[in-house]
């Protein structure tokens, strides 16, 4: 791979699975782009893209340890030359009067010069609208949603102004929808007449996907932003309407074939991953763990090692941890929730690595946690986005892994269709 060019546009993303949908919806709007987990190594190569998402865990942490992860992943963006950073958060603003929304974005201001921040997790697309800066999530505000009820961040208070100012030290303004409908000079004008009266963020309603539109293209005039999805869509559409990037429908790079063994592995017991799996028992060899010796010890994954040793150099294999819900159930009160879930996730991780070190280059992976736990033993630093198997999971293509060359497919338990397996392994060469 060669070294990257100047980059476009960098995210910050508060989560993993918020940095994902993020990078899918900018490869899907034309961006090249590389989603990275954590804050990547200086010397990290990569391939020509325009856009770098780093994936981070600081939706929930303390507040300080957000700013100074979240700041050396604005300062590793701006090292390769990105002019705008977007830090990307919930696109239900999930965060308390603590932060972190608040103290990251004072910070990312303070580092990038500008007077003024555009803030808005808005994406209609979704159901997340915002009027008079109230967020809607479907038809009801925010402080009626079930977000109400979140376990770490409930949100009581549907009024962003008014959120953002019980984070942040500056004061926060609002553009409404009257002045968004007015065209870009109308919210550019607003936006110098709030930055004039020391007023340092500005919640901006979005109803409509086109919003987004005017957003992203304002937006551009500065050095950060703050929102969700949408205002990455917002972004992208206006690079690439701008001519600031050429949009690439096809990313030539992310889906070149890599060829080499095809596995598959199933930790998500969720239905649509059950009745995935049962399709592809008609497929593939299909090897169903006892989860109960997985959680005695390794020789559980030792035997599934084995067995795929047997069998990859002829076809892909599927090895499934998965089973119906009065099962896990059984499971987990013999052994407690966590250790049970634990222990599997540690052994499909095993498993993943084994697979690797036994030539697999192309690994899809059913269940977040699992996933999450695969990727992490395999060390790999990022992923450019490729082409969409279903929605929300693209083929990934492994950046600056140890291992080199490999294409990967990560779902969360309820997405994809019926075929998925396949649907995957077809796309993945
Ligand atoms: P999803 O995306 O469907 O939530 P995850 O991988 O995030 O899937 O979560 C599934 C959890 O269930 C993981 O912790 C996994 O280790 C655990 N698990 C997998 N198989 C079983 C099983 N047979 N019994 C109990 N827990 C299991």
């Amino acid at each position: 791979m060669t070294l990257a060019g100047k980059l476009s546009l960098g995210c910050i993303a508060d989560d993993y699975t918020g940095a994902s949908d993020l990078a899918n919806t900018l490869t899907r709007s034309g961006l090249r782009t590389v989603q990275t987990i954590g804050v990547p190594s200086d010397d990290l190569a990569l391939p020509e893209v325009d856009a770098v998402v780093v994936s981070l865990k600081s939706r929930s942490i303390e507040a300080g340890l957000a700013v100074t992860r979240s700041r050396s992943a604005e300062k590793w963006l701006r090292s390769r030359g990105a002019d705008h950073v977007l830090f990307k958060i919930c696109s239900t603003f999930d965060s308390t009067d603590a932060g972190n929304i608040g103290p990251v974005m004072d910070a990312l201001r303070a580092d990038s010069g500008d007077a003024i921040v555009l803030v808005t997790p808005a994406f209609p697309e979704t159901g997340r609208t915002i009027y008079q800066g109230n967020l809607f999530v479907g038809a009801v505000p925010l402080n009626e949603s079930p977000l109400k009820d979140h376990p770490l961040n409930p949100m009581h208070d549907s009024n962003l102004v008014r959120v953002l100012a019980r984070q942040s030290k500056t004061q926060v303004g609002l553009i409404d929808l009257a002045t968004l409908t007015r065209g870009e000079a109308a919210v550019r004008a607003r936006l110098k007449d709030l930055a004039g009266k020391g007023t340092g963020a500005a919640i901006i309603d979005a109803v409509f996907d086109r919003d987004l539109e005017t957003i992203g293209s304002v937006a551009l005039g500065h050095r950060l932003s703050v929102g969700a999805s949408g205002i990455g869509l917002g972004i992208a559409r206006a690079m690439v309407t701008s001519g600031k990037v050429k949009s690439s429908a096809t990313n030539a790079t992310a889906d070149a074939p890599v060829g080499g063994p095809a596995a598959c592995l199933a930790g998500s017991c969720s239905q649509a991953t059950l009745q995935q799996i049962a399709n592809a028992e008609k497929t593939m060899p299909v090897l169903h763990l006892d989860p109960d010796r997985i959680v005695a010890g390794p020789q559980e994954a030792q035997r599934a090692l084995a067995w795929a040793r047997d069998r990859i150099s002829d076809c892909p294999v599927l090895i499934v941890s998965s089973s119906a819900p009065d099962q896990v159930a059984a499971l987990q009160s013999r052994h407690g929730r966590d250790a049970a879930g634990h222990a599997i996730e540690q052994a499909m991780a095993d498993i993943a690595d084994g697979l690797v070190q036994s030539g697999v280059r192309r690994l899809v992976v059913a269940g977040g946690e699992t996933s999450g736990a695969v990727v992490d033993r395999l060390g790999i630093p990022g992923f450019l986005v490729g082409a969409e198997i279903a929605a929300g999971v693209p083929v990934l293509r492994a950046v600056g892994a140890k291992n080199g060359e490999m294409l990967l497919a990560l779902k969360s338990g309820n997405f994809g269709g019926p075929e998925f397996f396949s649907d995957a392994l077809k796309l993945m060469r």
